[in-house]
């Protein structure tokens, strides 16, 4: 991939246990990192950062082979891999976290050693602090872009604002940057987010699309339409994925296109259980997806 950007991301590697009103799934593999880095491993060479536990099985490495993700930062530990639960309600309008065992990332400090050069620097869903340890320690990215999720909102959000204040492109969903602000209105939190540095503010509305904030400007990108929903776990990871490995390829200076990349791939992510879809995705139906997306 000749003259693109290399992608170095931190997030969650996990097992999900998912009860949807299409089915469950019991401790398939999941996790912000492991969506994000197959996602973005359709467009750029991606390595990550994280920890497992010692259960963690072939299978799960094998994946990360599959898709040519550089596990070289990834540490084993002893313990348990993180896991999560999570609950959809009939119309999957509303998502319940059942548990959060954060197993072997509670005492995680990541250790770097690589030597990608200007790396895209992706701090997925995580602790915030090790988002914030992972940007001290990382030096020289060509830009440093992040999500957050509700559970780091309720324990720490002086440290979400800390982690704004030092990205260039922030992404957070409706609910959480409600939740965040205490503000209702879309357009006046990404204004928010804007005044603390970053240059691209991005608000992940679901079904609803994505508001994109940067230049003064804001426009709303559309879903793919008719896409039938199955399991929307890690939608916004791989909508990340799919947003920074545009970028990785053609820069920052069109976010609107970098964000109905993110809006293809995720709906790759919606249409099947955990990473099943997203692990079939074709580039020609990637580009109709593509042309069905619009905005305002
Ligand atoms: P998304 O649906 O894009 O919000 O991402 C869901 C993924 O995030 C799941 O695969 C979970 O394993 C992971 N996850 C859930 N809660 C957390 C958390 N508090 N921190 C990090 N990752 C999480």
């Amino acid at each position: 991939m000749k003259d693109s950007k290399e992608i170095l991301a931190v997030g969650s590697i996990a097992y999900d246990s998912l009860k949807t009103p299409n089915g469950n799934r019991e401790r398939i593999l999941g996790g912000s990192c492991t969506y994000f880095s197959v996602a973005a491993s359709y467009y750029t060479n991606t390595s990550i950062i994280g920890v497992v536990g010692d259960d963690f099985d072939q299978k799960s490495w094998d994946l990360f082979k599959k898709y040519n993700i550089n596990t070289d930062c990834v540490e084993i530990a002893n313990g348990q891999t993180f896991s999560w639960g999570g609950e959809y309600n009939h119309n999957y309008s509303k998502r319940e976290t059942l548990f959060t065992n954060l197993g072997v990332f509670e005492h995680f400090k990541p250790k770097i050693n690589t030597n990608i050069k200007n790396p895209i620097l992706y701090l997925g869903n995580i602790q915030p602090e090790l988002q914030l340890e992972v940007i001290d320690k990382v030096s020289s990215p060509y830009l440093i872009a992040a999500d957050s999720m509700n559970l780091w909102i309720d324990l720490s959000p002086n440290k979400v604002w800390d982690l704004i204040s030092k990205v260039d492109i922030f992404m957070l969903n409706n609910e959480e940057a409600i939740q965040l602000t205490n503000n209702n209105n879309l357009e006046e939190i990404a204004d928010k987010f804007l005044s603390m540095g970053p240059k691209i503010v991005i608000i992940k509305m679901g079904g609803d699309g994505a508001l994109v904030a940067h230049n003064n400007k804001k426009n709303y990108v559309t879903v793919v339409p008719n896409t039938k929903v199955l399991d929307p776990t890690g939608a916004g990871d791989s909508f990340a994925g799919g947003v920074l490995g545009y970028i990785a390829n053609h820069g920052m200076d069109d976010p609107i296109k970098a964000v109905i990349h993110g809006s293809a791939v995720a709906s790759y992510t919606v249409s099947g259980f955990g990473l099943e879809n997203l692990c079939q995705l074709n580039q020609t139906e990637l580009t109709q997806k593509i042309n069905q997306i619009n905005f305002k």
